[in-house]
Formats: C-alpha cells, structure tokens, sequence
C-alpha cells in the first residue's frame, strides 16, 4: 500500500534500492509491500520489478527480502 504519512515509515526511513531518504519524498511515492512491510520508492520498485520478471507470468517478490509478492497497487501514468 501507499505510504500517505510519512510517520508510517517507523525505523525504516531509507529506500531500501535507492538508498534515499524517503521523509523528503511527497506523496505517492512511497510504497509499502503488504507481504513483508519492506518500503521503497515506487518508481524505483516498479523498475527493479520490470527488471526481475522476464516474463509476466512470474511471480514478483521483494527486491529485498525475496518474499512473494502478492497484491501490488499498479498506477497508470499517461505521461510515460
Ligand atoms: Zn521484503
């Protein structure tokens, strides 16, 4: 899910593929994985994701942990 406060971050603060710290970060960008509760950015997610999964038929898991992925909120951008 989304990370709307940035409060939610508790003691993880870093993305853990970027490295940035993500209290600067607005909105919409920050993206908590309901299976493991590892956060990233979300562009930076998306992009490890597309990178990981050669086919779409594979599973996604956690750039981090390697957990399964299970739900991913999907945004589509008109401006790609
Ligand atoms: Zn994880």
């Amino acid at each position: 899910m989304f990370i709307k406060d940035i409060n939610e971050l508790g003691s993880q603060i870093h993305c853990l593929i970027t490295g940035l710290d993500m209290r600067d970060v607005k909105n919409n960008e920050i993206y908590r994985l309901d299976d493991c509760n590892h956060i990233f950015m979300y562009r930076a997610l998306l992009k490890v994701l597309s990178i990981q999964n050669k086919s779409i038929y594979n599973y996604f898991k956690c750039p981090y942990c390697m957990a399964d992925i299970n739900s991913l909120d999907i945004i589509i951008d008109y401006e790609l």
